[in-house]
């Protein structure tokens, strides 16, 4: 093992990042965050303080607030909100498009990274899954995966998930993707050193199988 005990799990939107690390977590016994949560949980308080999502002053104020915590768990990276749950809130393209936004402002993204990082615990292990994981927020981990799959095979997978249109679910994705990888501050894009991954014609355990075999090459 060259870096820290750490996968990271990058890719677009609905690639399959947030089942995959999951289970590579559990199989592993290591601790799983997702970062999109930090992004995701980030623009739900400001919808609901009512705060605008190009205020860059009060989502700072939002962001060292304690209204919201993010928690692990092995299954969820729980959103907490005034002391209520709200995870399963966080979950749809409406936030997530509101997240997209939020997160091009390089101060907000700061800001959460210091939060993401301390998720990390050497003496457990951690899978890592968002955007720029591999690139910025753990740039030493010792694997590093981009997750792909096909435009319309994410778009199926999210609107089936969510019972929503899958032409204007795949619009949304487009739409949030371009965005992600053309922001000037931590845009997607694969790291250096990655393993890619397409998983439109792999089943999830054989991504998994994939990754776990990856990690074990790497000397995790
Ligand atoms: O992964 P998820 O769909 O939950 O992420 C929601 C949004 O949060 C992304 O579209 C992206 O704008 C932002 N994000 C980010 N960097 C990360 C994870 C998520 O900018 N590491």
């Amino acid at each position: 093992m060259t870096g820290m005990k750490v996968i990271t799990v990058d890719g677009p939107s609905a690639s399959g990042k947030s089942s995959v690390s999951r289970w590579v977590a559990k199989e592993l016994g290591w601790k799983w965050v997702s970062t999109g949560a930090f992004y995701r949980g980030l623009a739900l308080v400001a919808m609901h303080e009512k705060v605008d999502s190009a205020d860059e002053a009060a989502l700072l104020d939002l962001v060292g607030s304690d209204l919201w915590q993010v928690v692990l768990n092995p299954v969820d990276t729980e959103v907490h909100y005034r002391g209520q749950n709200v995870t399963t809130e966080i979950a749809g393209e409406q936030v997530g498009a509101v997240a997209s936004v939020v997160s091009q402002i390089p101060k907000v993204r700061e800001a959460l990274l210091d939060r993401q990082r301390r998720c990390y615990d050497p003496a457990v292990g951690l899978v890592a899954e968002g955007r720029d994981c591999g690139t910025v927020v753990f740039p030493q981990a010792t694997a590093k995966i981009y997750l792909t799959a096909s435009p319309a095979l994410r778009a199926q997978r999210r609107s089936e998930e969510e019972g929503a249109d899958q032409q204007v679910t795949k619009e949304l994705q487009l739409q949030r993707d371009n965005q992600d990888s053309q922001r000037k501050v931590a845009p997607l894009k694969e790291a250096d050193g990655s393993l890619k991954i397409d998983s439109s014609f792999l089943s999830l355990e054989e991504v998994v199988t994939e990754v776990l075999k990856y990690a074990r090459q790497k000397g995790l």
